[in-house]
């Protein structure tokens, strides 16, 4: 069954073939705010339309801090996060027609949705009204609790797979299933594009992937960084211009410039002197997801008519579509590569933004 030498337990001789599990390796928390450690977790065995992927490769967002540490929330332990997951087909149920056993594939931020409302229907899967089911940190469709990429395998329905181009290494490829759509998703729908200038705000792991996309989408595109400290790397990304937010005068000499400022940031920051950097109808789109509440000056709001809006990664057709744009333009995230005994130190460095500009799980080593 799985190539992580650990085999079932006896808990599938004593349940019906739909209750049966699969014993997996994973890094977890066991629970909130502790340190992950290696432990086993169970998932179902293969369904009629499930496959089963080898995890190679596994992005660490900031969004799997933020979830075990209950930023946002009661979390559900033992956690195994993990929604930027690269790997291999390696078994496929009866009824699946889109994969075969070696194909390149990659699992997002959600696993399942309702599939029959407006945003389903519409390929916003992300906005499900009867609630997506969420990589890990949620209850699944089948009643048990989801597991994410810091594990040896994952067991998904097909259709929530995706697949990754064969120009890409899996590994630069893996943020790509989150950082890369949630920043893809803004720029398309808010046309970021030739004649077109685009801030983004924070260079981290989302960061990152925003001044590549919206550079090889062709937006005049500038950084706005707490300091000039990564200037040079933000330049080869494809940065325009690199401003740092620390200093005043960025703030007076960009006023009214941007048709689209993207943040990336968790902090909390003043987002009414961000909204002075828009042109008339320019948007601020927050990606970044704080704990708290933010609050804005109205002004800055109805002064050039803006607007503020929010953005959560996005569906499975844009998903691909983003996929296939990077393949196209070779674009992959930086990464760095880590063992998994390294995740707790990787979140300390995360934290102190102190990350060029994903770390990335050897999944060998789980
Ligand atoms: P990250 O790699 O930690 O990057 C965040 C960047 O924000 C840092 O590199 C830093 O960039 C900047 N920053 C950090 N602390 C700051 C502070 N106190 N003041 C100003 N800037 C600060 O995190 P990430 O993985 O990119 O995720 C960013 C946020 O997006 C998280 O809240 C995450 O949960 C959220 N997220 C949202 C979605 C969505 O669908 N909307 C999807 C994934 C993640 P500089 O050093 O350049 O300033
Ligand atoms: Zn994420």
């Amino acid at each position: 069954m799985t190539n992580t030498g650990i085999t079932n337990d006896t808990h599938a001789d004593t349940h019906t073939d739909a209750n049966a599990t699969r014993t997996i390796a994973a890094y977890a928390a066991l629970t909130a705010k502790s340190p992950l450690q290696k432990t086993t977790v169970e998932r179902r065995t293969v369904g009629e339309h499930d496959i089963v992927i080898d995890v190679r490769f596994s992005g660490i967002c900031h969004s799997d801090i933020h979830q075990v540490n209950e930023d946002w929330g009661t979390g559900i332990f033992p956690m195994v996060p993990g929604h930027e997951i690269a790997g291999v087909v390696s078994e496929v149920g009866p009824g699946v027609t889109k994969w075969k056993a070696g194909d390149r594939v990659g699992v997002g931020c959600f696993v399942d949705s309702c599939r029959t409302c407006d945003n389903c229907r519409a390929g916003q899967e992300q906005y499900c009204t009867g609630g997506a089911t969420f990589t890990y940190n949620a209850i699944g469709r089948d009643g048990r609790p989801t597991y994410g990429g810091y594990a040896k395998e994952v067991v998904v329905d097909e259709n929530y797979a995706l697949r990754i181009p064969d120009n890409l290494p899996l590994d630069a490829a893996a943020p790509l299933l989150c950082a890369g759509i949630t920043l893809y998703s803004p720029l398309t729908h808010w046309g970021a594009g030739p004649g077109k200038k685009v801030a983004i705000v924070g260079l981290g792991g989302l960061g990152h992937m925003g001044v590549k996309i919206a550079h090889a989408l062709g937006a005049d595109v500038t950084v706005l960084s707490q300091s000039l400290r990564k200037r040079e790397d933000g330049v080869k990304l494809g940065a325009d211009d690199y401003r740092a937010t620390s200093d005043p005068a960025t703030f007076t000499e960009l006023a009214g410039r941007f048709d689209l400022v993207v943040n990336t940031v968790s902090a909390d920051l003043d987002l009414s002197a961000y909204l002075g950097l828009l042109r008339t109808d320019g948007t601020l789109v927050q990606v970044g997801a704080p704990e708290k509440p933010v609050s804005v000056n109205a002004h800055a709001l109805l002064l050039g008519r803006r607007s503020l809006a929010g953005s959560m990664i996005g569906g499975l057709r844009a998903t691909q579509d983003m996929l296939d744009f990077c393949g196209e333009h070779g674009i992959t995230a930086e990464i760095e590569l880590i063992r998994a005994d390294q995740i707790n130190e990787a979140y300390e460095r995360v934290l102190a933004s102190d990350v060029r500009y994903r770390f990335v799980i050897d999944a060998a080593t789980i």
